[in-house]
Parts: structure tokens; C-alpha cells; sequence
């Protein structure tokens, strides 16, 4: 994660807020609510960073809906957490409930790391 925001150039300033976190992309912030747990907190800024790397790589043309948005920025957030997960956890030991339990993700993303996992090949060696 470290490696990633540092590739972005964003800086993560950590205030008291009324919501988790948002990514402000004209000054290339992040912001996270002080209050939180450290592990909501680096879901948060993976969630965010998904909103960073998507819009540095955004087509300014195309307009994207707000739940689009989101289900990319989980995703990419969800992506990076396996990965995370994946460097202590072998491959064939590997389950979606278990991984969710471990990092404090509600079951509603069941469905979209299992998706994930597939598609990116997560658990290919
Ligand atoms: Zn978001």
C-alpha cells in the first residue's frame, strides 16, 4: 500500500470529519477520519486509492455514475487487501468468508471478491 501512494504522490492527512474518508483529486489528498480504527482506516485509503487511480487514468470525456465509482474503488480496495492476505495465507487454504472475517469486511462483498479473485487470477501461483 505504502508503494502505491507514494506512486501516486498522494498525501494522507488523517482529520476529524463527519464521514470515513474522501479523496479530494485537485490537491491529490486523501482524507480519513482520525476517529476510526487503524484497519478501517487502511480500508479507507484502499477504497480511496481506488477513486485515485481511477481518476488518474480517467478518460475526463467520460462520465462515470457515482455507483460505478464505487464498486471500482471497493474492488481495487478489495483487490489489494487479498493480495495482502494472500502473502500469509497459501492459495488452497484460501477462503472468501475467512478473508472477510480477518479484515473486518461486511459478507455484502462476498460476491464481488469472489468475483475478483477469478478474474484477476488472484490465486494462480
Ligand atoms: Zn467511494
Amino acid at each position: 500500500m505504502k508503494e502505491l501512494i507514494e506512486e501516486l504522490g498522494i498525501k494522507i492527512i488523517e482529520e476529524k470529519i463527519k464521514g470515513k474518508g474522501y479523496y479530494l483529486p485537485d490537491i491529490n489528498c486523501i482524507v480519513v477520519n482520525s476517529d476510526l480504527k487503524d484497519e478501517i482506516k487502511k480500508e479507507v485509503i484502499l477504497h480511496e486509492l481506488g477513486h485515485a487511480a481511477k481518476t488518474r487514468n480517467l478518460d475526463k470525456k467520460v462520465i462515470h455514475s457515482v455507483g460505478q465509482a464505487e464498486e471500482q474503488a471497493n474492488a481495487f480496495m478489495i483487490e489489494e487487501t487479498v493480495k495482502e492476505y494472500l502473502t500469509e495465507t497459501e492459495p488452497e487454504d484460501f477462503s472468501t468468508v475467512r478473508f472477510l472475517e480477518q479484515f473486518g469486511l461486511p459478507t455484502s462483498f462476498e460476491w464481488l471478491t469472489k468475483k475478483i479473485v477469478s478474474e484477476k487470477g488472484l490465486l494462480r501461483r
